[in-house]
């Protein structure tokens, strides 16, 4: 039988659900200063949620579901005028405020303002389709000469210090190839570069074998927010970007993931978690460390950790002589930590850092029309639907309750559809 490029059976299945998660969003504003193409959300102008509408939002989700961060998204959030405020309010219920932002409004001023009042980290929003026009020297970059601007970002973190760095990408089928130069930049900054995150691109296209329905109404394909007007892949798999990545990393191995909702055997959050310095990974965790790690800060803070502080990231060196009894990929990063450390003992004052890439593949269209989430979403945001009721739904399909006032079914167009397995 041919090797799965990724197999569940090595991997530890994070434990975050509905109501116990890693992370939950919020999104204070619909405003943006970017048009991405690729964004699940409408940008809309004066779109400012009231501080106590947010603050309520907060409320919801602290009675509905334990969260270790709040990945305060959009719209861009460092346009909200209350982003200070904002960022001390979820920093004093004891949870950790993380910004996703494109950067763009950034200066050092506001971070260090953000820093005073809690900030936990960012995660910068930097990929070649933005129209990144704004700033005119980013405009027509690829994915490579982006890592510029990846590392000004990365380098404005660490002056101002202590707070942690990520990076998210959209891929598509035409900068899946950009991945491990990525991923290899990350290694070259790795005292300073904590996540990567590649985001797989999904999009509504004209060829969709399905039909659309909000209730019995049914929907045009390409009045639905998420739609490309162009045929282009969409079904990319996180196994192909571990394939992609293995190219330049051939032992780049995922520890653990979250599977999907109506497809248990795909990847949907897909984590691998590397060892090492800016010139050589030592390797990777495996499934029995992020078990441990998830089930240790559980127990301790009764939540199960999303983002690790860039100090104890830091601290690989300890990582690899502490745990290398209890984890198989520990143990053999720890033989290639000591044969390191043999051909040369004053190596053993090179800091050694851990970093996490995260690959995740959005909705997958299933061949029935069910539509496969991730199960256990930890983007998981808020909606209040017209008759007034509070839910916990997918962010990354928000628009559809927003135009439509539910989310929308897909019913296969043709018998063959319904019956092919893909
Ligand atoms: S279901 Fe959607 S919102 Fe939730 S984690 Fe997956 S992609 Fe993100």
């Amino acid at each position: 039988m041919e090797a799965k490029t990724v197999d569940a059976a090595n991997l530890y299945r994070l434990p975050w659900t509905m109501p116990d998660n890693g992370i939950t969003w919020l999104e204070p504003t619909a405003h943006c200063n970017l048009n991405c193409y690729g964004c699940y959300r409408k940008n809309i102008k004066n779109s400012n949620k009231p501080l106590e509408d947010v603050k309520h939002e907060l409320d919801f989700f602290q009675s509905m579901r334990k969260t270790d961060c709040i990945s305060i998204a959009g719209g861009e959030p460092l346009l909200y005028p209350n982003i200070v405020e904002l960022v001390a309010d979820i920093k004093s219920r004891g949870l950790k405020p993380i910004i996703n932002s494109n950067g763009i409004a950034l200066t050092k001023e506001l971070l260090h303002e953000l820093k005073k009042v809690g900030i936990f980290g960012f995660t910068f929003h930097i990929d070649s389709k933005q129209g990144r026009g704004r700033g005119p020297e980013w405009e027509g970059k690829n994915e490579l000469e982006l890592n510029e601007l990846r590392l000004h970002y990365a380098e404005m973190l660490a002056a101002e210090g202590g707070i942690a760095c990520s990076f998210n990408s959209t891929v598509y089928e035409d900068t899946l190839h950009y991945v491990p130069d990525l991923v290899e930049w990350a290694q070259k900054h790795i005292d300073i570069v904590h996540t990567m995150v590649f985001i797989l691109f999904r999009y509504i296209t004209p060829d969709t074998p399905y039909d659309f329905y909000a209730g019995s109404q049914k929907i045009t394909w390409n009045d639905i927010h998420y739609h490309s007007e162009k045929e282009e892949k969409t079904d990319t798999m996180a196994p192909d970007v571990v394939a992609e990545i293995r190219k330049r990393y051939p032992e780049f191995s995922p520890a653990a993931y979250l599977n999907g909702t109506h497809a248990p055997d795909r990847f949907k959050w897909l984590l691998t978690e590397r060892i090492g310095n800016k010139k050589k990974i030592f390797g990777y965790a495996g499934s029995k460390f992020i078990e441990l790690v998830m089930t240790l800060y559980h127990y301790k803070k009764d939540r199960y950790l999303s983002y690790a502080t860039p100090k104890t990231l830091s601290l690989g060196r300890t990582t690899l002589f502490n745990t290398w009894m209890v984890d198989k990929g520990i143990r053999n990063a720890f033989k290639k930590y000591l044969g390191y450390l043999a051909a040369n003992p004053f190596r053993i004052f090179t800091k050694v850092n851990m970093q996490s890439i995260m690959i995740i593949q959005p909705v997958d269209l299933m061949p029935n029309g069910d539509q496969s989430m991730c199960d256990g979403c930890p983007d998981i945001t808020y909606w209040k639907d017209k008759d007034g009721k509070e839910q916990l739904v997918w962010s990354c399909r928000l628009e559809e309750p927003m135009q439509y006032g539910d989310f929308l079914r897909m019913i296969p167009r043709n018998e063959k559809t319904a019956v092919t397995e893909n």
